[in-house]
């Protein structure tokens, strides 16, 4: 009978030191450290947070700096950001001419209204986040040479909505240019009337354009300017009876949108609809005007239209 040895196996740890202790450190290894490449930093630190604006037109990673020098346009492709109302009059008039009106304007919650919060609270919170106490500017100011009244739009401010104090500083506006005969401009960015005032906002459509009609009948000019987006209860009423309508680039414009309309029509609808140079060729604009161009492009069109009137 053979004897069998058995040889007791061990995992080797059982002479080695204890887990806890540390390897001893080699330095001779050749990959003891990762090479560094060239150029090759952490993401973070080549693009911090909140410098750079991603285009959505052409999808160019576009310099905050470089956009705000640009009037908000992307050098590469033109496309036209939304500009806050304040930037825009300082883009168009003459430096410190600006004399707002009604600065302290702000709208009162006449119905109570409610929905997914109340409209005191949607006001207070874009009050506090716009610096804005609504969504229209007015004033008289300097554009070239020529003492006119200004208004514009803000579409941060509630989405550019019409309520009773977009309504009401307009028409005060209009009232004192057709008072001091100035002429007019207004830049427009709206979503439409604003709902949380109901029919009082709807009001503001026949007050605007009745003040509009004193204005015209003392043969004063008005010049309407349409920017991304102007829609609904503000295109169907000042934005639409400029004596010279004149829109910036790829802006939409319209009464209902798209969706509605084809289920409404059943019908398909032509590509551009809606934009600026769409409604250009079927006349219902007199001009398209990129952002850059839009002041001296004022000057010479009241050059031509309020000659002599101051
Ligand atoms: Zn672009």
């Amino acid at each position: 009978m053979g004897t069998t040895t058995f040889t007791k196996k061990t995992l080797g740890l059982e002479t080695g030191e204890p887990g806890v202790t540390p390897p001893p450190v080699n330095h001779n290894t050749t990959f003891a450290k990762k090479p560094k490449l060239p150029g090759r930093k952490s993401r973070k630190r080549d693009i911090p947070e909140g410098l750079w604006t991603k285009c959505p037109k052409c999808a160019t990673m576009v310099f905050d700096k470089e956009l705000d020098e640009n009037l908000k346009v992307c050098s590469h492709c033109q496309h036209h950001f939304p500009i806050g109302a304040r930037e825009r009059i300082h883009s168009l008039v003459e430096t410190c001419t600006f004399e707002e009106m009604d600065a302290e304007m702000t709208s009162v919650d006449v119905l109570t209204f409610t929905g997914v919060a109340s409209y005191i609270s949607k006001l207070e919170d874009y009050q506090k986040a716009t610096g804005l106490k609504d969504a229209v500017l007015t004033g008289i100011c300097k554009i070239g040479e020529h003492r006119a009244a200004l208004g514009v739009m803000d579409f941060s401010f509630l989405g550019g909505s019409m309520g009773s104090v977009v309504g009401e500083k307009l028409t005060r506006l209009i009232e004192k240019a057709t008072e001091k005969t100035l002429p007019l401009v207004i830049i427009s960015t709206s979503g439409g009337a604003r709902m949380y005032e109901g029919m009082f906002s709807l009001m503001q459509m026949a007050k605007t354009c009745a003040a509009l009609a004193y204005h015209a009948q003392a043969r004063l000019p008005y010049i309407s300017v349409l920017t991304h987006p102007t829609t609904a209860g503000v295109m169907a009423s000042y934005a639409s009876v400029g004596d010279l309508i004149i829109a910036e680039p790829g802006a939409m414009i319209g009464f209902a949108g798209p969706r509605v309309i084809k289920d409404t029509t059943q019908a398909e609808l032509p590509p551009g609809f809606q934009t600026a140079e769409f409604l250009l060729d079927h006349g219902l604009i007199d001009a398209i005007v990129p952002r850059k161009e839009m002041k001296p492009r004022l000057i010479e069109y009241l050059n031509y239209l309020a000659a002599g009137q101051n």
